[in-house]
């Protein structure tokens, strides 16, 4: 941000890829606030609209969140950390398919609501929400607080005269939050590889992206936030992304983060095609040799790259070590997850019992996946197996 030329030239790389990225997402440029990961922007959507409340001029007094019970930790654990502040945080239980029934999310609505943060694509066990479904729910009830209300602002939802705080700024807060909230975030670190992620389609307020997930570097990610979405910082400092994420830019990060947000924009329907074809060979294959293999999540309303799969009478843990000795990488849960293996909270949740959740394997097609490779696995699998 120096003045000098050098500092201009960075400048205008960051300036580069935030409209590149803005474009992939049909938004705009200033609604991209650039982050350190998709944990931190979580973390940033969350806490920054709970904190945003308490300057609300009628604040709510015990704010509410719902969301699922197989978000990603960066979401389960901010959730957690939030109730011990007072906040209520309702956790919507997925079916056996994986998937969140809307309507259980209509009945957790209530006035209190201010957040709605449903997960794009599951990390597990690739399970798609229904998040346009779930928008429209969220925006009836913002809608109908409009028209309860005595003095509704005037021009509707999208001409609020308020924008994001800048630098922490209260003075910069709406003045009458009725029909705000509820707002719903998305994280969509998963699904963008190869789902429409623009928030216009999906309906969303907040979305979370990662680079790392994109084939971009490890350690930048994004928070979209619409314009007219009042959040605060919650890293403070001199002020830089619209004074929502103060500290230097990480220049190449970005740029990388942009190129892969171009690339990934490009070969998306063709690579979703590719590899969901040979994720469904992979299953077939390995159905047809061992019958008693289940799959974990809906078939139907999954990422094309993931199969979750549950091998009765198996270990994942030792059956992950031993497919990495015969060169295949799989993970049990998260990949993200530290060392510890532990049994899939995911597959727990979603009403199976423990012998299931530690019986079961995410394997993870990518783009450099090619045929080869499947046989590859198919193989070592059924020589363990055998
Ligand atoms: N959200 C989802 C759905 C994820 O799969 C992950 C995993 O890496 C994250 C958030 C966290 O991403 P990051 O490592 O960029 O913080």
């Amino acid at each position: 941000h120096a003045l000098h030329r050098f500092g201009q030239e960075a400048s205008r790389a960051v300036f580069g890829a935030r409209r590149k990225i803005a474009a992939a997402f049909g938004v705009d440029y200033r609604e991209i606030i650039f982050t350190g990961s998709a944990t931190e922007a979580n973390n940033l959507a969350i806490r920054g609209i709970t904190k945003s409340i308490k300057y609300q001029v009628s604040s709510i007094k015990r704010p509410r969140i719902i969301t699922t019970t197989i978000e990603h930790e960066s979401v389960l654990e901010t959730c957690r950390n939030l109730e011990k502040d007072g906040v209520e945080v309702v956790y919507i239980p997925v079916g056996k398919d994986g998937i969140v029934d809307p309507r259980k999310i209509k009945a957790a609505l209530n006035e209190r609501t201010i957040l709605v943060c449903i997960m794009h694509a599951n990390n597990e066990v690739g399970t798609i929400q229904p998040i346009f479904e779930i928008s429209q729910i969220v925006r009836n009830f913002r809608n109908s607080k409009y028209i309860s209300h005595p003095d509704p602002p005037v021009g509707g939802e999208g001409s609020r005269p308020v924008r994001q705080a800048q630098g922490g700024d209260s003075s910069a807060m709406p003045q009458n939050d009725t029909g705000i909230y509820p707002l719903l975030h998305t994280d969509a670190a998963q699904s963008f590889q190869y789902l429409d992620c623009r928030p216009e389609v999906l309906g969303v307020d907040l979305m979370t992206v990662s680079a790392h997930k994109i084939y971009g570097p490890k350690g930048i990610g994004a928070l979209y936030v619409r314009k007219g979405v009042t959040l605060l910082p919650i890293i403070t400092g001199s002020g830089q992304e619209f004074g929502l994420r103060s500290g230097t830019d990480n220049v190449p990060y970005i740029v990388g983060f942009a190129k892969a947000v171009e690339i990934a924009n490009k070969m998306r329907k063709k690579e979703a095609i590719r590899v969901g074809k040979l994720r469904d060979y992979f299953w077939r294959q390995l159905k047809k040799a061992v019958p008693k293999l289940r799959v974990n999540g809906s078939l139907k309303s999954r990422l094309p790259n993931n199969i979750n799969i549950y091998f009765p009478g198996e270990n994942a843990h030792d059956f992950q070590i031993k497919l990495d000795l015969a060169g295949v990488a799989v993970s049990p849960g998260a990949a993200c997850r530290s060392a510890v293996s532990k049994a899939s909270y995911v597959v727990a949740e979603m009403g199976f019992p423990v012998e299931r959740a530690s019986g079961s394997l995410r394997f993870s097609l990518g783009r450099q996946t090619t045929k080869a490779d499947i046989d590859w696995a198919i193989k070592s699998i059924l020589k363990i197996v055998a």
